[in-house]
Parts: structure tokens; C-alpha cells; sequence
């Protein structure tokens, strides 16, 4: 149980609640024992009635109300405390199963792109859904069946044994053989239904990728393929399924029949000691009653078992990712606005995983205010320039400087609040365009949004859906072009205010007088903060103060559009491509 410790301090949290919890456990097991104990005494007495001849029928009768009415009394207590058992225990388990998704997910935040590089969604997931569900029938289902087990076989056996010592061993004899093979049954039980968990999660990545693709597989003409692919899912599920239910479908009759078992040795074993008048009637049916009250809290003892090594191994995957710790840490802050004068000195940065070296030996400086141009070929490591300005990636040699200050010095929400990124591959969240340029500043009026709006020239566009600013985006909202997507996005990142804005190619979808458009608003907008931006189109890029071509993580050439296409290069070869293009 080691892993599950990590729970401690939830339990700890809740200790109160369980206490409770644990008390009202134990009185409910107390008042669950007077009915039998009273069905036995009731039946002594009627024997007693009828065995003497001079006895009075309104004097038992005396006795059996009185009886009956306590029985149906501790009944009553004992059902309603059994109620408040389960809203005190299962509800912490509900507050602590809340509280460990809570903390799972915020650790995911922290994490670096590495971790989410290195890591299947779908893993992810899981463990924060799937994993974090069977540690909570641990902490709720688990425990609260640990407790109620313990009492009563505590209070029921020390009873029992103190009325009739040698019946208590047969009874109980029978009882560690079904505690064992529940055990053995949820244990293959678990099994299966993992393997019918992990098929049902084959066949919805499955489905949701044909939806999600549905347009290729209709244009490649692969239907048939496709529901061919899924049938053959489904019917590996459908025996995996079947394979589960055979053996469900023991637990039940099983346990009938060991229960049977011990009811038959009691009432044999018990019998005998009646005939021989070592015990009167009113004990052979008491044990008949607590034989009945013990067979389930012993069969969940195999079953809780099984519980916990289920919760000890999703605890396990779920310490795993809570171990991991985020290899980039904030800064103390620096505590001044920020200029943005930025300055590369040395940076290399070789990706582990792929040993790619993205940036190499880099030297440069950006002064506060101005703009750089970045371009060069695919893969040539300008995004990754970019990243490290945002700290997704720190560089493996060298360090960066902003306003003089390591990177590593500002916290990394001063660094972040203060820059205004625009991804190569814009990501718009399934809710209202509004809420989704509202991102940047939460706070921002609708005017505001507007406002850049407009100048990212997504506006009209905008306008002419029907809700408007309202608009849902995603699986149930409108589906925006890729150049829309690019503009909602730079609006996004405007409404920051950012000291530094970094643009991603986010303008490669959008057509060259749209691109004139929002360069020219940007214009008015970057004119006093530090821009770097990446492009493949000169057009976009020829204003730069500066302008750099990447080569493999090298700046192999450096300067202003007029300085570059009087040399050979790569800027000149593609101007002339452009420029040949565009006059066509
Ligand atoms: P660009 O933006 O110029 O197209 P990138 O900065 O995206 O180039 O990539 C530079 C190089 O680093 C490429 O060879 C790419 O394959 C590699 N690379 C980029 N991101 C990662 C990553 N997260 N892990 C491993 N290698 C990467
Ligand atoms: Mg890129």
C-alpha cells in the first residue's frame, strides 16, 4: 500500500467527517444486533409457553409486543444510521476523489511541452478520470466496508462466543473459504473488465477519428473499409465482454451456495446441540440469523482486497505523473515593468528526444521596440526561437536576456502576462469566438474586443455570422477557415497588450491584401513594443527593422530587406520568387 499513503493527507483533511463516519459505524452494527437477539429470546419464550402448562397467554403475549416493538425500533435507528454511514464516508470519498482530480490537473498545467511531447493524451486522460475513480472506491466503498466489517465481526463474534463458543467455531469456519474465493473471482472479474475498458476506449478513438475524418474516408471511398475496421473492433469486444459476464455470472450463485453451506452446518451442528439440550432454540436461531449478517461483510472482504490493489496500482500511475516535476521553473521576478529589449547570447538548444539541434550558437539582439523578421526553411528552428522566448523550452547552452535580466530571473507569469504569442498552428477552444479573444484578458470589454478585432481584419467576417461575437466554434459551433482561425488568434494576443508580440507564421493562410491589411493595423499597434515575426513571405517581412534568414539553427544571413536583395542568398533567390509570382 504504499502508493496509496500519497491519499494521507486527505484522509487527514477529512478526519473529522470520518470520524464520524467511523462512530456511527460502529452504533449502527450495535443496534443491527438486538433484532436477532430478541427473534432468539422470543422463540425461547413460546417454547417455554408451551412446554409448561400453567402458563398465562397474555404474559407472552406481554413479551412478544414488547419484542416486536423493539425490533422494529433498533431496525429503524440501525437503517438511518446505516443511511448517515454512507452520506459521511462515501461523501469524503466524493470530496477527495474532487480534490485529487483538482490536483492532478493543475500538476498537468506546470508540466512542459516535454512531458505532453512524451505522453499520449489519452494517457493523460485516463489517469486523471479512469485511475483517480478506483482510488476513490478505495478511500469511500473500501473503507467504509473495512469499518463496517470489522465492527460487526468484532461485536458479533465476541457475543457469540460468549453465548455459545463451540457453535461460534462452525459457524464461522466456513466463512475465510468464501472470503477467499470472492477474492480469487474479483480478481479475474478486475482483469477482464480492464481489458473490456481498454477495448472500449479502442473503439471510441477509433469511432471518433472516422467522424473526425470523415471527409477523407468519403473521398478515398473507404466506408466499407472503415465499418469493416470497426466490426472487427466490436467483435473483439463483444468476446472480450463475453468472457467477463461468464464469469460474473458465478460470483451470485457462489456465494448462495456457501452461504447455504454455513447455514447447513450451523443448523446441523446447532440441531445436534439442541437435541442434547446444550442449547435452547432461541440460540440455534440466532445463529442462523448471524451466519446470514456475516456472509457479506465476509465476501467484501475478498472484494475490498481486490479494491485496494486496483486503487494501489492507478495510485501508481497516478504518483508517476505527479512526480514528475516541470523542468522549467519560475524566476523571483524582477518586478519592474517590463521594456522589452532582448538579447541571444550562445543559444544552442538540442532537443533530447529527437537529438535535433534546433538552435545553434546563437547571437543576437532585438533593441525595445523594434521589429524582427525571422525566415528560412522548414524545420530551420524558427519556432523554437520563439519558444524559448516564451520559456516552453529552455535553451540546452547560452542564456537569454530580457532588458538585461536572464530569462530564468522573471517569474513566468511577469515573462508570459507580458507577451502576446501567436502560434504557428492557431488553437481556438470550443467556446464563443468572444470568450475565445477574451482569453488574453479576461477582463476585457466587449468595445475592446472589437477593437482588435479589427485590427487582426477579422471583424467583418465576424459580423456576418448570425450570433456574431456569440458564434459557438468547434464540435458543436461553426468551423472557422484557417485564415480566420489565424486572425481570431493575433486578436487574441492583441488584446493583451503585450510588451512583446511574437507571431508565428500566423499569417500564411490569409491572402496577400488581407496580410496588407493587418500589417498595416500592426503597424500602429507594434510601433513601440519588440515584434518578432515569422514569416515566409517577404511581403510580410520587408518593414522589419532587422530581418534574419535561418539555416539548420543558424542565422546565416542578417540585415534590412533593402541590404538583403543586393546580396546572393536565400532572401534574395526567394524575392525574386515572389516578386516574379506576384506580377504574374
Ligand atoms: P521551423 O519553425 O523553422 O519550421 P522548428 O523550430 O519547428 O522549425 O524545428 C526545428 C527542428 O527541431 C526541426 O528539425 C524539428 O523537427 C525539431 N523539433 C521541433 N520541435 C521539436 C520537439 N518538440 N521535439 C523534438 N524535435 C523538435
Ligand atoms: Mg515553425
Amino acid at each position: 500500500m504504499k502508493e496509496l499513503r500519497y491519499l494521507n493527507k486527505y484522509f487527514y483533511k477529512y478526519r473529522t467527517k470520518l470520524l464520524w463516519g467511523f462512530l456511527i459505524t460502529v452504533v449502527a452494527r450495535i443496534f443491527s444486533l438486538v433484532a436477532p437477539r430478541l427473534i432468539g429470546n422470543s422463540l425461547t419464550a413460546v417454547e417455554n409457553y408451551l412446554q409448561s402448562d400453567n402458563s398465562d397467554l397474555s404474559t407472552i403475549k406481554q413479551i412478544l409486543l414488547v419484542n416486536i416493538l423493539i425490533i422494529v425500533g433498533t431496525t429503524l435507528a440501525s437503517g438511518f444510521l446505516t443511511f448517515l454511514m454512507r452520506q459521511t464516508i462515501i461523501n469524503v470519498s466524493r470530496y477527495i476523489e474532487f480534490d485529487l482530480k483538482n490536483e492532478v490537473f493543475w500538476h498537468y498545467q506546470r508540466l512542459t511541452q516535454r512531458f505532453y511531447k512524451n505522453n499520449r493524451t489519452g494517457d493523460l486522460m485516463n489517469r486523471i478520470s479512469e485511475d483517480v475513480g478506483k482510488v476513490r472506491m478505495y478511500v469511500g466503498p473500501a473503507f467504509m466496508y473495512s469499518i463496517n466489517t470489522v465492527a460487526l465481526f468484532i461485536i458479533v463474534i465476541s457475543y457469540m462466543i460468549s453465548i455459545a463458543p463451540e457453535l461460534t467455531l462452525y459457524t464461522v469456519l466456513p466463512l475465510p473459504i468464501l472470503s477467499v474465493t470472492i477474492y480469487k473471482l474479483s480478481r479475474i472479474i478486475n482483469q477482464k473488465s480492464t481489458l473490456v475498458q481498454e477495448m472500449l476506449s479502442k473503439m471510441s478513438t477509433y469511432a471518433q477519428e472516422s467522424f473526425s475524418g470523415i471527409a477523407v474516408i468519403k473521398s478515398y471511398n473507404l466506408q466499407a473499409q472503415a465499418a469493416g475496421d470497426f466490426n472487427a473492433l466490436a467483435t473483439e469486444s463483444y468476446d472480450k465482454n463475453m468472457d467477463l459476464v461468464k464469469v460474473q455470472a458465478w460470483f451470485f450463485p457462489l456465494m448462495i451456495l456457501l452461504i447455504g453451506c454455513s447455514n447447513l452446518i450451523v443448523i446441523f451442528v446447532g440441531g445436534n446441540q439442541y437435541i442434547q439440550g446444550t442449547i435452547e432454540i432461541g440460540v440455534l436461531a440466532e445463529f442462523i440469523i448471524y451466519v446470514n449478517m456475516l456472509t457479506w461483510p465476509v465476501a467484501v472482504v475478498g472484494w475490498i482486497t481486490s479494491i485496494v490493489q486496483q486503487a494501489e496500482a492507478s495510485q501508481k500511475r497516478i504518483n508517476a505523473f505527479l512526480k514528475e516535476q516541470p523542468e522549467i521553473e519560475s524566476g523571483k521576478g524582477i518586478g519592474k515593468p517590463i521594456k522589452g529589449t532582448l538579447e541571444f547570447k550562445n543559444v544552442s538548444l538540442t532537443y533530447p528526444e529527437t537529438g535535433v539541434k534546433a538552435l545553434d550558437n546563437l547571437n543576437l539582439t532585438v533593441p525595445s521596440g523594434s521589429t524582427l523578421g525571422i525566415i528560412g526553411n522548414i524545420g530551420s528552428g524558427k519556432s523554437t526561437l520563439l519558444d524559448t522566448l516564451m520559456r516552453l523550452y529552455d535553451p540546452s547552452e547560452g542564456s537569454i536576456y530580457l532588458d538585461g535580466h536572464n530569462l530564468k530571473e522573471f517569474q513566468l507569469s511577469e515573462l508570459r502576462n507580458n507577451i502576446g504569442y501567436v502560434p504557428q498552428n492557431a488553437f481556438l477552444f470550443s467556446e464563443s469566438i468572444e470568450d475565445n479573444i477574451r482569453f488574453g484578458k479576461p477582463e476585457a470589454t466587449e468595445e475592446a474586443i472589437q477593437t482588435v478585432a479589427k485590427k487582426a481584419a477579422v471583424h467583418d467576417n465576424i459580423f456576418k455570422f448570425k450570433e456574431g461575437y456569440k458564434t459557438l466554434l468547434g464540435e458543436r459551433g461553426v468551423t472557422l477557415s484557417g485564415g480566420q482561425i489565424q486572425r481570431v488568434s493575433i486578436a487574441r494576443a492583441l488584446i493583451k497588450d503585450p510588451q512583446i508580440l511574437l507571431l508565428d507564421d500566423c499569417l500564411s493562410a490569409v491572402d496577400t491584401d488581407t496580410e496588407e491589411e493587418i500589417l498595416s493595423h500592426l503597424k500602429s499597434v507594434t510601433k513601440n513594443i519588440t515584434t518578432l515575426i515569422v514569416s515566409h513571405r517577404i511581403s510580410s517581412l520587408k518593414h522589419a527593422d532587422q530581418i534574419v534568414v535561418f539555416e539548420n539553427g543558424k542565422i546565416v544571413q542578417q540585415g534590412q530587406h533593402a541590404d538583403l536583395i543586393e546580396v546572393d542568398g536565400y532572401y534574395k533567390d526567394l524575392f525574386e520568387i515572389q516578386q516574379a509570382n506576384s506580377s504574374k
